[in-house]
């Protein structure tokens, strides 16, 4: 496995370097804060440390996956945002980013030429549809379907399809988009119908969907304004924009309290990031929940809950048992963690469930689950609350 996992990791390396990294070498650009507009950051992760800690995930997946698994390994470590670089916080908003990063198109590209093998996509596709099952009792808590109407579920970076296949399982109508070639095609052998691109080309019907799933995609995203811009668009008044994100907030503290520990808690701090997959960053924004309710808000979007999480275990026969017992261990400790610190609950926790309401002014909505302290936003305010600054945060 080790011989393997070395053999992808110089291909990769040398004449096989990713695309996303390709771009980078080719073509890096400087980028402002895409919350706020901000060009004050501060550093939180140097390149050089990041480095180390690309040497550190080498070996953690050598030791942890088993044998006949070393591809899926390899896969994990080959991710898309897989380029060394800076990664900042914004000074004004807080948001996590990789700046210098290739620029947009080149990203979008690297994302519609992901391949996979069919043993990858079909291990995936029941791992994805396993958590879907756990995820869907909450998604179904802030739907609210026309009387008498199947809600109708659209969503965005729908990957191998396994949150389509469960909806559809509960009965709801259930719709894809992802820019990736590979997946799409895997869906639609599946018979699940998705779009093959981005959202902003979807031909979809406004004003038809009861919500718009965005799970471990949006914080690839580099520009969430389109998407965000045509989420309110196809959302009836009262639906749902449900967000899964790493959450910025827990890799920039981890990151500062990385040097005032003894190298063997270190060592322990990486593992834990890595099995949450914060290891290095591989995103392009690390949201933190302040700075994506003031993104969302300027959409009209109001938060009704946020709830902290870890990341979904790999598949069961991929990794060795006791290194499943070792995940489970740090996904504990973690949740021991936020439970713990009742102020700071948020930035314990590696990823965030966010669940926003389309706001409409005529009809105000209902108390929120967890309240965001920022009121009723008309939709399609964007323009207004850049225009009177009311959408940079306090
Ligand atoms: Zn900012």
């Amino acid at each position: 496995m080790a011989l393997l996992i070395q053999q992808r990791v110089e291909r990769t390396g040398a004449a096989e370097r990713p695309p996303a990294r390709r771009a980078f070498e080719s073509a890096a650009v400087c980028v402002d804060c895409v919350v706020c507009g901000s060009a004050r950051s501060r550093l939180v992760c140097p390149a050089a440390e990041m480095a180390a800690q690309r040497r550190y995930l080498t070996a953690f997946y050598r030791r942890r996956w088993r044998a006949h698994n070393a591809e899926t390994a390899a896969d994990r470590l080959s991710f898309t945002q897989d380029y060394t670089t800076d990664i900042v916080r914004c000074a004004d908003c807080g948001l996590v980013y990789r700046n210098p990063r290739p620029r947009t198109d080149a990203i979008m590209q690297a994302y519609r030429r992901d391949r996979y093998d069919d043993a990858y996509l079909r291990a995936e596709f029941a791992n994805q549809r396993a958590w879907a099952r756990r995820k869907l009792p909450e998604l179904a808590r802030h739907l609210r379907p026309l009387p008498g109407r199947r809600p109708r579920v659209l969503e965005v970076g729908s990957f191998v399809g396994g949150l389509l296949a469960e909806g559809r399982e509960r009965g709801w109508e259930m719709f894809g988009v992802d820019p990736g070639d590979e997946v799409t095609s895997f869906c639609r052998a599946n018979g699940l119908p998705v779009f093959h691109g981005t959202l902003e080309q979807a031909d979809l019907q406004r004003d038809s969907f009861d919500a718009v799933v965005v799970w471990n995609t949006f914080d690839q995203l580099p520009d969430p304004h389109p998407t965000l811009e045509a989420a309110v668009g196809l959302l009836r008044d009262g639906g749902a924009l449900a967000i899964r994100i790493p959450n910025g907030a827990c890799f920039s503290w981890t990151m500062e309290m990385l040097p005032r520990l003894p190298r063997g808690l270190r060592a322990g701090l990486y593992t834990a990031l890595a099995w949450n997959n914060l290891l290095t960053f591989p995103y392009v924004h690390g949201y933190t929940r302040e700075a994506i309710t003031a993104l969302a808000a300027a959409y009209g979007f109001r938060r009704r809950a946020c709830l902290p999480d870890t990341l979904l275990p790999p598949p069961r026969d991929h990794v060795k048992r006791w290194a499943r017992l070792e995940a489970r261990c740090y996904a504990w400790l973690f949740r021991a963690g936020w439970q713990a610190a009742a102020t700071e609950r948020f930035a314990c926790a590696p990823w965030l469930d966010l669940y926003f309401e389309r706001a409409a002014a005529e009809h105000p909505p209902a108390p929120a689950a967890a309240d965001s302290g920022l009121g009723l936003i008309p939709v399609y305010a964007p323009l207004a609350l850049r225009q009177t600054g009311l959408d940079r945060p306090a």
